[in-house]
C-alpha cells in the first residue's frame, strides 16, 4: 500500500500525524501556494502534477494504491483531477470533507453561488468589508471600488494589493473568537464576505459576526463530482486498513 495525500488543509495535516504514527507509506502533496508550509511527519513533494493527466502519470509511476483527496472544499481543480485520475488508473479514491457551516439562530447569511455574486451582494454605500477568502480571489472586489477592504492572508501579499483601499493582516489560523471581535471591532468591520468552508479553524469569524450583528456575504460550497466523502480521520484510517492513532 502507498498512499497519496493530497493535502493543504487542517485535516489533512491531522491524517498526515495519524498515518505517520501507524506507519503507513504515504506521501503528502503541496500545491505550493504558502512560502512556509506546515511541516509534515510524512515524506512530502510540493506542486502541481500538470493536470489529471499528469496526476495520473504520478499515480502509475510513484506506485501510488490510494488517493485521498483532503484538499480544501474549495480546491475545486485538484480534486476534480483526483477524480478524473483515480477513474483512469482504477485507484481508490476518498475525499476527506468537512461539513459546511449550517446556518444558527442569530445569523445574518446573504448566501450566494461564487465570487461574482458576492461581488455584487455588497452594498452600494461605502462600507467596511472584511474579506475572508483567498488571495487569489480579491481581485474581482475591484469593481467596488468604495468600501474599506479589511484582508487576512498567511503570507504577505508579494504583489500590490488590486483594491484601492485595503489593509492586509498576515496571520495563520486557526483563529479564537476573542480574537476576532477584538480585530473586527477594532477595523469597525461592518460586513464580512467569507466561503462556506466549514470546520472549526476558521469558524470563529462566523461566530463573531453573528455576536456583532453582522451580515455575512457567504459562498456556497461548489459543485464536485460524486466520490466516496468521509467525514474523519478515523474513518480514512479505517477505509486504509489501519486504526486512527496520532503520530510524531
Ligand atoms: P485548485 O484551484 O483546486 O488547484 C489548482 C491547481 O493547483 C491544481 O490543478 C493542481 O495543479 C494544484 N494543486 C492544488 N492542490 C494541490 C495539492 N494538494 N498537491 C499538488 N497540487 C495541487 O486549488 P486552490 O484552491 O488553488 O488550492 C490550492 C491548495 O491550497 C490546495 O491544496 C488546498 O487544499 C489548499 N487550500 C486552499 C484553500 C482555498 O480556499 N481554496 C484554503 C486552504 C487551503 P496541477 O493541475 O498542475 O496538478
Amino acid at each position: 500500500m502507498r498512499v497519496l495525500i493530497l493535502g493543504g488543509t487542517s485535516e489533512a495535516n491531522l491524517l498526515a500525524a495519524s498515518a505517520a504514527g501507524a506507519g503507513l507509506d504515504a506521501i503528502y502533496s503541496y500545491a505550493g501556494r504558502t512560502q512556509v508550509p506546515v511541516n509534515q511527519p510524512l515524506p512530502t513533494r510540493i506542486g502541481g502534477f500538470g493536470g489529471a493527466d499528469g496526476l495520473a502519470d504520478a499515480i502509475r509511476h510513484e506506485g501510488f494504491t490510494h488517493v485521498v483527496d483532503a484538499t480544501h472544499p474549495f480546491a475545486t481543480e485538484i480534486s476534480r483531477n483526483a477524480v478524473t485520475a483515480c477513474a483512469a488508473t482504477a485507484t481508490p479514491l476518498v475525499a476527506l470533507e468537512r461539513q459546511p457551516w449550517i446556518k444558527a439562530p442569530g445569523d445574518i447569511w446573504i448566501e450566494v453561488a461564487d465570487i461574482a455574486s458576492a461581488v455584487t451582494a455588497l452594498p452600494e454605500e461605502p462600507a467596511r468589508v472584511f474579506l475572508a477568502i483567498g488571495r487569489q480571489h480579491i481581485a474581482p472586489f475591484a469593481a467596488r471600488p468604495q468600501h474599506a477592504y479589511t484582508l487576512r492572508f498567511i503570507d504577505a501579499a508579494g504583489r500590490p494589493l488590486p483594491l484601492p483601499d485595503a489593509n492586509l493582516i498576515v496571520s495563520r489560523g486557526p483563529f479564537t473568537l476573542a480574537g476576532e471581535l477584538d480585530m473586527m471591532r477594532a477595523r469597525r468591520i461592518e460586513r464580512i464576505v467569507a466561503r462556506n468552508s466549514g470546520g472549526a479553524g476558521a469558524r470563529a469569524k462566523i461566530d463573531a459576526a453573528r455576536e456583532l450583528g453582522l451580515p455575512v456575504v457567504m459562498i456556497k460550497r461548489p459543485e464536485l463530482p460524486d466520490r466516496l466523502r468521509m467525514e474523519s480521520v478515523a474513518e480514512v484510517m479505517h477505509w486504509l486498513g489501519h486504526r486512527a492513532c496520532l503520530g510524531a
